[in-house]
Parts: C-alpha cells; structure tokens; sequence
C-alpha cells in the first residue's frame, strides 16, 4: 500500500479536526518505533482503545483495517494505540498524554489541530515497548444456518432458543 500524506487522509476522514491530527502523529510514531524491530515485509496488527476520528487515520497510515483483520477494536474509552508483528508478537503502545498543549489553546481546535501536528513528539506522546502475550483469535470461524431465517452466522455470534442456533436479528424479533 502506498503511504497516503496527511492531506489525503484528512480527505478520507471528511474533516480536519484535533482527533484526525492526534492518530496521524500517533500511528505514524508507532511506525517509526516499529521499523528498528520489524523484519521486512512482516505483516503487523494494530489494537485501537477507541473508535474515535484518530482511528481513520492509524488505518490509512498502517493499513490496518477491519477488513483485513489486522485491526482489532477493544472499548476501553483510552487514546491507546498497540501495534505489533504478528509473528515476533513484539509491538509498540503509544499514549496521547497530551501534556504539552498550551492552556491558550482553549476551544480553539483548529489552533490545537496545527499545534498537534507541529509540536515535539514527548509534549504529546508516550511511546513503549509492548510484547502481546495473548494469542489471537481464530480468524475464520465456522459458519452455521439460523434456524428461523436459514442464514449462515458466524458460530460465535449465534444465540441458542429452545435449543437452536438462532441469529441475533432472529432472535430480538423473538422477545
Ligand atoms: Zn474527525
Ligand atoms: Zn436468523
């Protein structure tokens, strides 16, 4: 995938805003960090802790997407990014503390956009070492028919009613 420059993902997300600006310097720190422990080509996996404006950008500046299952959501509310090499499971944290955003910037977010884009990267960011202990998921699932609509569903998403598999759309039709 070739590298797309802040102004194209800044079109992709639909607007500048300080979110978009926070996950560019954040994703692009972790990629630099990651490329001393990288071996070439190694394909990499990134976990977001939020669902926030940031996150279109880790995706066009890593190329971790849902799709490709290399992108993995956890709701913990936190700016976290984790991005780590899927077979060394050795990887980078990076947190926005944000500590050195001036006071004066206030709720001026189109001042604290250029200055999040600008500042030193240790006035906004913590970046560690993070060894990834627990194995993935399975990537493919097996799929089974619900038993109302006769659908496949992924087995880990399948309810259970009166004893058959039942889809979730199936099933809240139910209650
Ligand atoms: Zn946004
Ligand atoms: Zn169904």
């Amino acid at each position: 995938m070739n590298k797309m420059t802040y102004e194209e993902i800044v079109r992709f997300h639909g607007h500048e805003c300080p979110g978009v600006a926070m996950g560019y310097r954040m994703a692009t720190a972790a990629m630099n960090e990651l490329e001393s422990i990288r071996a070439e080509d190694e394909e990499i996996v990134a976990i977001v802790e939020n669902d926030a404006c940031g996150v279109d950008a880790l995706q066009c500046v890593t190329g971790c997407t849902f799709g490709k299952g290399n992108l993995i959501f956890r709701d913990y509310g936190k700016h976290v990014f984790t991005i780590y090499c899927r077979s060394s499971r050795s990887g980078v944290r990076v947190y926005f503390h944000g500590k050195g955003i001036p006071q004066k910037l206030g709720e001026d977010r189109s001042a604290l956009t250029q200055w999040i884009l600008s500042a030193s990267r240790d006035s906004l960011l913590s970046v560690e070492p993070a060894p990834i202990s627990e194995p993935e998921p399975a990537r493919i699932r097996k799929s089974i028919p619900c038993s109302v609509c006769g659908e496949k569903v992924m087995e880990s998403r399948l309810n259970q009613l009166d004893g058959k598999p039942i889809c979730i759309p199936c099933f809240e039709k139910q209650q």
